[in-house]
């Protein structure tokens, strides 16, 4: 299991620097995701779930669609998320990247450039903060107030309803929410616990709201179907990712063309799947992320995802 978490972990990180490095003016969205995704074959490992690639007031749960024409701008605030597992045990960490490109000081202003760099750090730091707070009996919202010091004291809010999260196998949202702020959760984390922490930082009120944009889906459970081609879907998405997170992209390839847009709609309706809005800040202000999942040790913890 450690093993798992720990190949898991590596090969995480190592797509995540690649990636980062293809962050730039004119990449698609879609070209990033697929990139990603392959990647995690390649090397061995399972997806955990579609790759996210959130971009400024965007906070999560966008991945690319079908032949999605969005394209990467200069100065964009991308965020990329990313998580594979090897059998069930799950590595999950994001990066913020400003992308850069020519029309860099076309698009933003000088301030905007640093405000930028500046949300960046301070989810980067965030984060730090919390990792150097994580120990056996530690509560979470003591976690949540070292990371809300270091973001307000760039002069930033974190997302508070927004959480990390504990991972169990093949489980990518298990029991325990790890906060950015001091909320009222003082429940305590223990060692072998592994969590997820993912600060989100914002010069906005700090508060993330759902999108009409739908990409992501989890299954939930059989439902009985008359339509012969959403019951064909349903089965799909139950052999296939009955219990971690699947991309409307991923099923598209199977079955291609605008009717399995009703049939999604439909298996929601009936409480079939969960759908995964994409989240975005409430005052449309821009938001950086970083995370790293560690395992909680007696003293401290093992970040995995370095
Ligand atoms: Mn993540
Ligand atoms: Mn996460």
């Amino acid at each position: 299991m450690i093993e798992d978490y720990h190949k898991a972990g590596e090969i995480v990180s190592k797509i995540r620097d690649d990636a980062s490095k293809m962050i730039k003016e004119g990449l698609l969205v879609l070209d990033l995701v697929e990139y990603v995704e392959n990647e995690i074959k390649n090397m061995g490992a399972e997806i955990a779930f579609p790759c996210n690639v959130s971009i400024n007031e965007i906070a999560a749960h966008y991945t690319a669609y079908l032949n999605d024409p969005t394209e990467i701008q200069a100065g964009d605030l991308v965020k990329l998320d990313l998580g594979a597992h090897i059998n069930g045990y799950i590595a999950d960490t994001a990066i913020t990247i400003m992308a850069p490109g020519d029309s860099l000081e076309d698009n933003l202003d000088e301030d905007t450039i640093e405000k930028n760099q500046k949300l960046i750090d301070a989810s980067a730091e965030g984060l730090d903060a919390a990792i150097a707070t994580v120990r056996d009996g530690v509560s979470l919202n003591k976690i949540g107030e070292e990371v809300e010091k270091v973001i307000n004291s760039y002069g930033f809010n974190p997302i508070v309803n927004l959480h990390g999260h504990s991972l169990e196998q093949y489980n990518l949202h298990s029991g325990l929410s790890v906060p950015s702020n001091k909320d009222k959760n003082n429940q305590k984390i223990r060692e072998g616990d592994v969590l997820a922490i993912e600060p989100f930082a914002t010069d906005g009120l700090g508060f993330v709201t759902d999108t009409p944009d739908i990409y992501i889906f989890r299954f939930l459970k059989e439902r009985p179907l008359r339509v012969l081609y959403t019951k064909k879907v349903l089965k799909t998405i139950k052999t296939n990712y009955s219990s971690l997170p699947f991309s409307y992209r991923w099923l598209n390839k199977i079955y291609p063309g605008a009717r399995l847009f009703a049939a999604i709609n439909q298996l929601i309706d009936i409480g079939a799947i969960y759908p995964y809005a994409a989240l975005k800040e409430k005052t449309n202000k821009w938001i950086s992320q970083t995370e790293h999942s560690v395992i909680v040790e007696k003293d401290g913890c093992e970040v995995f995802t370095k």
